[in-house]
């Protein structure tokens, strides 16, 4: 029998614009298969998670929470977004590298990809400069300031966790670029992904 993969993971730096183009991108796929898509998001799931354990009050906390803790709040959420996916074509919003006091934590370690199963990891990018304007026209969020510079290694650490993800599953990787002023764009390619 085919193995049959309903999840891609969308991934890219915060402020990057997942968010953004996923909502397009589900749009997109409703009017075209009138298929509703799943989106889940690993912060909402670990923020549950950590919420109703007492760790944090609001989402930003949860990557100033200690290392230790923040581990033991991803494999619950892995596990409950496994569950989830069971339904049909999904996605998987989240970082694969998060910025800590000591390093980047792995976002999606081999126990949790190893759950999702996805059939492509997207990797969302787009000019170093332009995510530092959006991180600060955005207002509905509490953003952590990050010169140029530091922007652009993190960018270049996703490409390789992009690939590690792919290497422990076999999930194809995409790069998209999300040009500034152009989200129909980036998430047609998105939507494309999904329809495959
Ligand atoms: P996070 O990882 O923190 O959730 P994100 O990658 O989901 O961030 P969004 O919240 O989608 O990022 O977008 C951040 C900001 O950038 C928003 O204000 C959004 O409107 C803006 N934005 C997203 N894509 C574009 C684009 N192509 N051109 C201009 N602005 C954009
Ligand atoms: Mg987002």
């Amino acid at each position: 029998m085919t193995e049959s993969r309903n999840v891609v993971i969308v991934t890219g730096i915060p402020g990057v614009g997942k968010t953004t183009v996923i909502n397009t991108a589900v749009e997109q796929v409703k009017e075209k298969l009138g298929e509703t898509v799943l989106v889940l998001n690993i912060g909402t799931e670990m923020f549950e998670v950590a919420s109703k354990a007492g760790h944090v009050k609001d989402r930003d906390e949860l990557r100033k929470l200690p290392t230790s803790i923040q581990r033991e709040v991803q494999k619950k959420a892995g596990a409950a977004i496994a569950k989830k996916a069971e339904r049909g074509k999904t996605i998987v919003d989240t970082h694969t590298l998060i910025q800590t006091n000591n390093g980047f934590l792995i976002g999606l370690p081999e126990w949790v990809v190893t759950a999702i199963n996805p059939k492509t990891v997207v990797l969302v990018e787009a000019d170093s400069e332009k995510i530092a304007s959006r991180r600060t026209g955005d207002e509905t969020r509490i953003r952590d300031a990050q010169a140029i510079a530091d922007i652009q290694i993190h960018q270049e650490m996703c490409r390789a966790a992009a690939v590690a993800i792919g290497t422990i599953t076999g999930a194809t990787v995409r790069i998209i670029k999300n040009r500034e002023g152009l989200v129909e764009e980036a998430a047609s390619e998105l939507a494309a992904t999904l329809m495959e």
